[in-house]
């Protein structure tokens, strides 16, 4: 039987303020349990909450980046609970007038362009923290500690509609959103630090149907890996029970990474369940034109923009422009690179593959790319080396790991270390002679139309130079001395 997926997601991005939604407390991650903390965000008799304009001001940026509607009028409602890491015994969410309505986001899936629209974005607390002793759940622990310290943490919730089809859209979707969330540096989208997270609605139809399947909401993922992995477990769980001639139960249910699995946490609740009324300590928040326009005006370029920017004005391969643009700062010291490149006749190709070439190693090597100071300066100075055939494209590999993270300026390294190529004529010819002499069965075999053994020869050459005979001129000059180019 043919199935369809429907998944639509729940992100929650934290926002990096220096304070709380609604005191003065830090928000910092990591902190003493219990230090950042007041009287207002630990739910005391009599305390009054009062905004952080910034949570607005971001909630609109991310807003305008993802074409959403900003509703002039918003207003904060309490979502009712009872959970110890919340002393309020509710949330101050945003209900039926969230800040962001009705917008979209464009993903590639598998070279083809797709919309992932979003219902809402609204402005939200975050809870506090229950730390399990003795067990990393609640069920195996003998007790658990409370800190109160993300109490009151501003998060934007990003509501998708149910339009996409697969764990991949789901993951590229998010990474998309984190992306964006980074440019216009609104929050760090650190997922280990639990600063953007997700819940996933899924639910499968029979291809071809229009009402929706009963949907389970599946929480707890912190990576992109389990968002796909956790995802594709529900798939097969749901194709399982229906194929078995069973019902879905609508439920929450909980993603365990360590065993792979999802296990049932509770019946899902209805949004009535939580009796939302506006928070009648919080005046509704107005926001005029005259503010959505001051906010338009400080957004930065965006990675769509940039990259057909790439495309059209430095002639880049697409595949080059979208890894180029994959943080902002890569895109930045690219650009900086070409700018004030060293040659008239570098190119943005070639000053584009050395950027890439430098980002991989920090990538591979698990080392911080936004703290490379001298990224774009190095860059330039390799791109230099290698246009110039001081050094081959692979010699720049194997100075990376003592340049970055230094103000090592590369031309001045390799000068010092003396790893320029050899690319003196005459040099190069009494090296290629030698060669010659010492293997004179190889060089006849070539002479005689054999050319798979110039590689033998080149090798012999590249050993005697140590690596640094400039490839290109070296194998012009054998065949030169061979008599057969
Ligand atoms: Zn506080």
């Amino acid at each position: 039987m043919s199935w369809e997926v429907v998944i639509g997601l729940e992100i929650h991005a934290q926002l990096k303020t220096n304070s709380k939604l609604f005191c003065h407390c830090s928000a910092a991650f990591g902190d003493t349990p219990n230090t950042n903390i007041c009287p207002v965000c630990t739910a005391m008799p009599g305390v009054l909450p009062v905004l952080n304009k910034k949570v607005v001001d971001s909630a609109i940026k991310l807003g305008l980046a993802t074409n959403c509607k900003i509703n002039s009028i918003n207003e904060f409602s309490r979502k009712n609970y009872f959970y110890p890491d919340s002393p309020k015994a509710y949330q101050i969410s945003q209900f039926d007038k969230p800040i962001c309505l009705a917008g979209y986001l464009n993903i590639m899936v598998n070279n083809e362009l797709r919309r992932i629209d979003i219902t809402r974005i609204h402005m939200e607390e975050d809870a506090g923290k229950l730390v399990h002793q003795g067990s990393d759940n609640i069920s195996g622990a003998t007790h658990s500690l409370v800190d109160l310290n993300r109490c009151s943490v501003p998060l934007l919730e990003i509501v998708s509609e149910p339009v996409i089809r697969s764990a991949t859209e789901a993951r590229l979707y998010m990474e998309k959103m984190r992306q964006i969330i980074r440019y216009l540096d609104i929050g760090d989208g650190n997922m280990e630090e639990g600063s953007l997270r997700c819940d996933a609605n899924v639910s499968i139809r029979k291809r071809g149907d229009i009402k929706l399947g009963t949907k389970t909401e599946v929480k707890n993922l912190n990576s992109f890996k389990s968002v796909e992995k956790a995802i594709n477990l529900e798939i097969d769980r749901q194709i399982d029970i229906l194929e078995d001639g069973g019902t879905i139960i609508q439920e929450t249910r909980h993603y365990n990474e360590a065993t792979a699995s999802t296990t049932s946490l509770r019946s899902k609740e209805e949004a009535h369940d939580y009796r939302y009324f506006p928070d009648p300590d919080l005046v509704p928040i107005v926001i005029d034109e005259l503010w959505i326009e001051t906010i338009r005006k400080e957004l930065p370029e965006l990675p769509e923009a940039i990259q057909k920017r790439f495309v059209n004005d430095y002639n880049l391969p697409t595949d080059h422009s979208v890894r180029l643009t994959s943080i902002k700062k890569l895109a930045e010291d690219f650009e900086n690179a070409y700018k004030n490149r060293k040659n008239e006749n570098i190119t943005p190709l070639e000053t584009a593959n050395v950027a890439l070439k430098y980002y991989d190693y920090f990538l591979s090597n698990n080392l911080d790319f936004s703290k490379s100071n001298h990224a774009s300066f190095q860059i330039g100075g390799l791109t230099f080396l290698v246009n110039t055939s001081t050094v081959s494209s692979s010699t720049i590999t194997s100075i990376l790991p003592d340049i970055v993270n230094t103000n090592y300026d590369p031309i001045e390294y390799v000068k010092e270390k003396g790893l320029a190529q050899v690319s003196d004529t005459g040099e190069l010819k009494s090296i290629i002679q030698d060669v010659i002499k010492e293997n004179p069965g190889p060089a006849e075999e070539i002479k005689s139309g054999k050319m798979q053994t110039i590689g033998f020869m080149m090798g012999q050459i590249m050993q005697k130079t140590k690596g640094k005979a400039n490839p290109g001129l070296a194998n012009k000059m054998l065949k030169e001395l061979l008599g057969i180019s």
